[in-house]
């Protein structure tokens, strides 16, 4: 691979000055787009201390403002985003952002506290104990399902039908972003990312959080966007998945594939959601009303009778 040549900002970060990668299809009535860049900066790149109330703050403090964590994963990519809008309206979007505002603050993970070789690694723990910082979970466990904005949710019965996934079709369009990325300190892993595949008649989409804490545990929350080209709707399937790696009965050499694991792991939780595209094109839509993760009020009380889990993992390795 060939050095690229550095660019120091303000406060001596050194950055690659990667130029931001962008590529738009359309498939109609959908507009796919996604745009790639550099990670997010580790401290304010426009002032010494913090953007403050400058109009045009930079990323770091937009991430942090809105995120109010000690810290942010190792490895966080702001401009990895992957968008879908359709020609009335509906617009869907993976980014990191919206994906970490659904890290909780405050609590911290159970197995994560009790995992000593993790605390002795962590130069913050010391004062996480001592109480001097907020707790936070340092796993950065996030239920995020995807932006979406002029869409109905609605539970459903209705399943993504894995066997037509199976079949061989032309690939018109493929790409995986990953939204964030962090090591724990080499005891683990944590990484989301997005992946999408367009065919001739149909879309889909895997957003995935991966979880492995070396010894300890691993976790998989899957979120499987699936349409057919001419329906109006959109299947939307959350699925989550965890286990202590005591309770594993695999091989451990399956533990870096997620693809791999993922069907070791037992189903914690579940929904099943259809998201109804508008039939008619929709006035411009306020840009504030994009919910992230919007549910139905139902899918809670579903999602225990949901023991159907067709797993279409290994379908975009
Ligand atoms: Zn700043």
């Amino acid at each position: 691979m060939t050095r690229m040549p550095m660019l120091t900002v303000n406060g001596g970060i050194e950055i690659f000055p990667l130029p931001l990668n962008e590529e738009e299809h359309i498939f109609d009535p959908w507009r796919i787009k996604y745009t790639k860049s550099h990670i997010l900066h580790s401290k304010c790149s426009k002032n010494e201390e913090s953007c403050g109330d400058d109009p045009q703050p930079c990323q770091f403090c937009v991430y942090n403002s809105a995120l109010e964590m000690p810290h942010m994963p190792d490895m966080v990519f702001p401009n990895n985003i992957l968008y879908l809008q359709h020609k009335n309206g509906a617009k869907i979007e993976f980014n990191a952002l919206d994906a970490l505002k659904r890290v909780s603050n405050g609590k911290i993970h159970l197995q994560l506290a009790c995992a000593e070789a993790w605390k002795e690694s962590r130069s913050d723990c010391k004062e996480y104990l001592e109480e001097k910082v907020k707790p936070f979970d340092w796993t950065f466990t996030t239920d995020y399902m995807g932006t979406m904005e002029g869409v109905t949710i609605e539970e459903t019965e209705e399943r993504i039908n894995v066997e037509k996934l199976k079949e061989k079709e032309h690939i018109r369009f493929y790409q995986e972003l990953t939204l964030f990325e962090d090591e724990l300190h080499d005891h683990g892993v944590v990484s989301l990312s997005v992946k999408i595949r367009v065919m001739p008649g149909s879309f889909f989409i895997l957003l995935r959080y991966f979880l492995r804490i070396d010894n300890v545990m691993l976790k998989i929350n899957d979120t499987r966007l699936y349409h057919e080209f001419g329906k109006n709707y959109i299947l939307r399937e959350y699925t989550s998945r965890e286990a202590q790696v005591k309770d594993i009965d695999a091989s451990p050499t399956l533990f870096v594939e997620p693809s791999c694991i993922a069907p070791h792991l037992p189903l914690t939780q579940s929904h099943y959601d259809k998201l109804i595209l508008p039939e008619k094109p929709t006035e411009p839509v306020n840009p504030k009303k994009t919910v992230p993760n919007a549910t139905t009020e139902t899918a809670e009380a579903a999602s225990s009778e949901a023991s159907v889990d067709k797993s279409v993992n290994n379908l975009m390795t």
